[in-house]
């Protein structure tokens, strides 16, 4: 059996213990100040006699450490990670906070909390949870982080607790080891707890979502939502700047700017338009009609279809011709109203020739994905030649 010295101080940091099982790449020792892995909370790092401690988990009564690296028999030192074992405690028991302040705000029971490395989140027993229900909760949780109020551990029997109106009780266990927030929260918990609220210095909630009939809620306590108001006041602070205004304005800067986007693409549009009527018509004033019809053949290298496209529509307009592009890796071709033409057969055929895909109806067609531009010239030549009279 290892003595589980967190559970009495969550603080204690440098221990010495004797080891009492070795192990390949693991230690059993007679007392720790290691945290095992249980309850949402992952395990403290640190070093072993000068190894390092990469995981710790419980089995059964024992507590395994796995070092990485060789630990002298008999008595040894170990060291417990400060900052995790803060960051790890400053994260559970804004939990255990925010947990409470969901049950006395919305009347929403906590039902899963995971300890993630750089987030965290709890899985309320809630269909839905609104920005204000949500502002409520983080309120009176942070409300109790700033009253400072004393945390207690103490242990009683299964009856016992039973009788202590828990939040939670877990089953089969003689002892159980509760959290006592006072006059606020009651929880039967093994985790690392500070022994005031203010500990845990600020609890944020970051969003939250749907998740298999629950809310799930994501947050960062402590030195984590330190980092993340000054990452989300740089980010602002950035945006602002590139927009020409200060933080606070970013977000009207940036609906502007999308206003204006909005119009300056409207207006190019219209000049787009304006631009290929009057490049069709130009094509079409330089083609002399033969018997009736006109044959407009026009390469352009550099164009894909949607500009190909743009160039097509009014040239459909022009009564009396028929039309064959080429683009860059594309074919284009289509007539006027008044040619008497169907166009599906001979355009499929080109297609093939010129190893590109497409196709259309009535008046205009279309195809993509030609890498041989000197075929797909002769075949578009070879239909304009086609749709000659
Ligand atoms: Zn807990």
């Amino acid at each position: 059996m290892t003595e589980r010295l967190y559970l009495a101080d969550s603080y204690l940091l440098e221990f010495t213990a004797r080891v009492v099982e070795r192990r390949p790449g693991a230690v059993v020792l007679d007392r720790t100040a290691f945290y095992a892995t249980s309850g949402g909370q992952p395990h403290d790092m640190g070093t072993l006699g000068g190894a390092r401690v990469t995981g710790v988990e419980a089995e059964g009564d024992a507590v395994v450490h796995a070092v990485d690296g060789e630990v002298p028999g008999g008595e040894v030192r170990g060291a417990v990670d400060a900052a995790r074992r803060r960051d790890h405690r400053e994260q559970h028991h804004g939990q255990h906070l925010l947990s409470r302040a969901f049950i006395e705000t919305c009347g929403a029971e906590t039902v899963s909390f995971h300890l993630g490395d750089a987030r965290c989140t709890i899985d309320l027993a809630l269909r839905d949870l609104s920005g204000a229900e949500a502002a409520r909760a983080e309120d009176l949780a942070n409300l109790v982080v700033r009253e400072n109020r004393p945390v207690e551990t103490t242990w009683h029997s299964a009856a016992e607790a039973r009788t202590l109106g828990l939040r939670k009780l877990p089953d089969g266990l003689d002892r159980v080891r509760v959290v006592t927030v006072k006059d606020f929260d009651r929880c039967a918990c093994g985790g690392t707890h500070p022994s005031r609220t203010g500990d845990v210095g600020q609890i944020r909630v970051l969003g939250w979502e749907k998740s298999k009939g629950h809310v799930r809620v994501t947050f960062v306590c402590g030195g984590r939502a330190l980092l993340d108001a000054r990452s989300r006041a740089e980010a602002l602070s950035a945006a602002g700047a590139a927009l020409g205004a200060g933080a606070m304005q970013a977000a009207a800067a940036a609906a502007r700017a999308a206003e204006d986007l909005k119009a300056a693409r409207r207006e190019l549009g219209e000049f787009r338009e304006r631009a290929a009527a009057a490049e069709a018509g130009d094509l079409v004033a330089r083609t002399p009609a033969v018997s009736g019809r006109r044959v407009v053949r026009a390469s352009f290298p550099g164009r894909d279809v949607p500009a190909l496209l743009a160039l097509a529509r009014p040239l459909c307009g022009a009564r009396d011709a028929v039309f064959v592009l080429t683009g860059q890796g594309a074919l284009v071709a289509g007539r006027g109203e008044d040619v008497p033409l169907d166009l599906a057969a001979p355009f499929r055929e080109a297609a093939a020739a010129a190893g590109v895909r497409g196709g259309g109806r009535g008046q205009l067609f279309q195809a993509a994905g030609g890498t041989d531009p000197a075929a797909l010239e002769a075949a578009a030549d070879a239909l304009a030649r086609k749709l000659a009279p």
